[in-house]
């Protein structure tokens, strides 16, 4: 078969999956949640698709019964908290986190013992056991709000440490102890990638996430979450970006801002994980109702204050704790 025809076939192919996909969420009263970080195809077919923080508000919104959630598994289990009374399927059970793997009940009970009047905000990538073992969550569009948000001089924070040091930059007057915990994809973005590509694009504006490198974090003309980026893109009078995170990205930045133009430093911004979901495997979840994402009572309880307060960090001016 020609490339050509394989093209096309592949298309029809994509096609059918979504129709179906349709359909089948009409019958189970299924709402799609995506990540910014997805591949395109399933971007669009998104009732919701954002950040962390805007799929965490999204899952609580919907009045669907069943929350497919295209993503990775810490995300599925923070809606399944705030929404117990919802079926929350992951549609790939391999779909994890490297980063929130990188830290453990134990040993963060142990720093805990370290810095006992400490506080500890645990970034939203971070399995449901470690919020319950912390006081705040955040994501990397609210960390600097709810760092501020906080009484403690000093601050656990949890695992992220590139975040963590961004937000120390940011509010020097906390005290933060940070993790040794990192996302691997972008880690991969080095400084010189982003220098061979400003070279490449003159003119352009470099924008960063707050997981990268401290010294690709130097380069960056504005430093930002992914909601965030949308924000900037959207306000610049700049024609051109360099895109300092995870690839999927491009495909909102690209159809929100049709006269500007968007490309990756290196094509190493790929989280393997986020990529694991495609059509097929959202017609399987669909169809069988698979894979749930449950989390006991006892953890349960504890982990949804510490998104809650998150929440209302974002909501109200100051927390009191
Ligand atoms: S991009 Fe990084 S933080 Fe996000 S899911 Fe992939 S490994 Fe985890």
């Amino acid at each position: 078969m020609s490339a050509k025809n394989h093209k096309k076939d592949d298309i029809l192919y994509k096609e059918e999956l979504k129709r179906k996909i349709t359909k089948l969420k009409k019958e189970r009263n299924a709402a799609i949640i995506v990540h910014n970080y997805q591949r395109d195809e399933i971007q669009e077919i998104a009732d919701f698709s954002g950040d962390s923080l805007a799929l965490a508000r999204a899952a609580i919104d919907t009045k669907a019964e069943i929350l497919v959630f295209c993503g990775v598994h810490f995300m599925a289990e923070s809606a399944s908290i705030l929404n117990p009374d919802k079926k929350v399927l992951l549609p790939v059970k391999e779909a994890g986190c490297p980063l929130a793997d990188m830290i453990t009940v134990p040993s963060l009970r142990q720093k805990k013992k370290e810095f006992p009047r400490a506080a500890v905000v645990c970034y939203v990538n971070s399995s449901a056991e470690i919020k319950a073992e912390s006081d705040i969550s955040c994501t990397s569009s609210n960390a600097i709000e709810v760092v501020k948000s906080i009484k403690n001089k000093r601050i656990i924070f949890v695992p992220d440490k590139n975040l963590g040091r961004y937000v120390q930059s940011q509010v020097p007057e906390k005290d933060i102890i940070l993790w040794e915990g990192y996302c691997p994809t972008h880690l991969r973005l080095t400084e010189e990638d982003v220098v061979k590509a400003k070279k490449n694009f003159p003119g352009s504006e470099f924008i960063a996430h707050p997981e990268c490198r401290p010294e690709v974090l130097k380069l960056a003309d504005h430093i930002c979450s992914t909601a965030g980026m949308f924000k900037y893109a959207r306000a610049s009078k700049a024609k051109e970006f360099i895109i300092g995170t995870e690839g999927g990205m491009l495909y909102k930045l690209k159809k929100e801002n049709p006269d500007k133009k968007f490309c990756l430093p290196t094509p190493r911004l790929v989280c393997a994980n986020m990529k694991l979901t495609t059509l097929g495997w959202v017609v399987h979840s669909l169809e069988s109702l698979v894979y749930e994402v449950k989390v006991s009572p006892q953890i349960r309880e504890r982990a949804r204050q510490t998104l809650e307060r998150m929440l209302r960090v974002t909501e109200k001016p100051a927390l009191k704790r």
